[in-house]
């Protein structure tokens, strides 16, 4: 695996293996599109071509052979390419490939009786070199290592001097170029695999930004609560489960008593200190399953589900006591004014006028209080 190493550095650590199943279950199909292409092409060539029983008939009979024999492993192995281990694949890869590189050794040498030449060989190394994808180190190693026993056996099936120092020159120089023409091949399909990982590494950063904007969008910028569009979003949402699942739902309307004069007093700026302030109470004393929106200036919405109009009278009254007794920025003691009102089959704009009722009510009976609506005949209760 060391003969990995320089070439795999490209790839980032974390998508080596991945690399690694995409690159050698593709290697796996071409081979096997090799594979039947020998085992279908080699044979009728020496039915039509070859005498039966010589010597290149035989062989061309054991290629076919091979080629079937390896045809179910080629595809046991692309099936199962991401559970097996790279040692077994570059194993049965590698002996795939001696094999075809030795038939075409094999083809080319028996040719010598009748031409020399060295096409049968050319084939093979070509079609390697031009559909399979292998690391530098190794596809020098199986380039060169078949060259050299062609060179080898040559003189024995080849008398003439001068064409073996021809076919040595010619397969030499085509072992070159189709290493060079292989490594052009593969790396190029490190660079479109990493530019893959690279285009899908950035959409996902791309959605998390654009969930974060979205999120950004739907909360007020200051309190961090829903804003007004984005409450009464929820508001419905909560309205049509309520309905369906005929569970109760209380909407409440909390709003600062006479908030102007704190900001007439103070400034806006410890104006707006205060709403943060009032708007984290909120926060702490709701449940999780409540939304807490800012549905104006210096008003909040409170959507309870599953909550009735006496538990969230006692709810809203706890809300109303620790505000009445919190000591704001600068010592400024500010109360809120409370509406509430119970769902009874009315729609959102219905909860939500009849909510700003109570909240009416609660001011005109002199503020800092909770006026909650507790059933259809719209009869409002004090609980204060
Ligand atoms: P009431 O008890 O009747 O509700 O009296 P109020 O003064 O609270 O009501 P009014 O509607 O007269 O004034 C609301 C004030 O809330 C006026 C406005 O300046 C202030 N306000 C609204 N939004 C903001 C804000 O974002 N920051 C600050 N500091 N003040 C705000
Ligand atoms: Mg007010
Ligand atoms: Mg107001």
């Amino acid at each position: 695996m060391k003969l990995f190493q320089p070439y795999m550095a490209k790839i980032p650590s974390r998508y080596k293996r991945e690399y690694i199943n995409v690159i050698c279950r593709e290697n796996f199909t071409r081979m096997t599109v090799i594979a039947v292409l020998v085992a279908i092409a080699v044979p009728l060539i020496a039915v039509f071509l070859q005498t039966p029983g010589s010597a290149d008939f035989n062989n061309s009979m054991g290629i076919a052979l091979f080629a079937l024999i390896f045809l179910p492993i080629l595809c046991y192995f692309r099936m199962k390419t991401e559970q097996t281990s790279k040692f077994w694949i570059m194993t049965i890869q590698t002996l795939f490939l001696t094999g075809i590189l030795t038939a075409g050794i094999l083809l080319s040498l028996y040719e010598q009786s009748t031409l020399a030449s060295s096409s049968s060989y050319f084939l093979a190394v070509f079609t390697i070199a031009a559909f399979i994808t292998m690391p530098p180190m190794i596809s020098l190693a199986l380039l060169l290592i078949s060259n050299i026993v062609f060179i080898m056996l040559l003189p024995q099936f080849q008398t003439l001097p001068v064409l073996i120092s021809t076919l040595n020159i010619n397969t030499l120089s085509m072992t070159a170029i189709a290493w060079i023409l292989n490594q052009m091949v593969s790396r190029n399909k490190v660079k479109s695999f990493i530019n893959e990982k690279i285009i899908m590494e950035n959409n996902v950063e791309l959605e998390k930004k654009n969930k974060e904007l979205s999120e950004l969008t739907m909360l007020d910028s200051m309190t961090n609560l829903l804003n007004h569009k984005n409450s009464l979003r929820r508001l419905k949402e909560e309205v049509d489960r309520a309905k369906r699942i005929e569970y109760p739902l209380s909407v409440a309307m909390v709003d600062l008593d006479n908030f102007k004069l704190v900001n007439d007093t103070y400034g806006h700026q410890i104006g707006d200190t205060v709403l943060i302030q009032v708007a984290q109470i909120l926060s702490e004393c709701c449940r999780t399953s409540d939304t807490i929106g800012r549905y104006g200036g210096e008003e909040f919405i409170i959507i309870m589900p599953d909550t009735n109009g006496r538990d969230a009278s006692l709810l809203l009254n706890r809300i109303q006591s620790r505000i009445d007794e919190t000591s704001f920025k600068e010592g400024i003691h500010v109360t809120v004014s409370c509406g509430i009102s119970e769902l009874n089959g009315e729609s959102v704009h219905g909860i939500l006028k009849s909510s700003d009722i109570m909240l009416y009510e609660a001011k005109k009976k002199g503020k800092n209080r909770v006026e909650v609506q507790l059933n259809k005949n719209k009869k409002s209760a004090v609980i204060i």
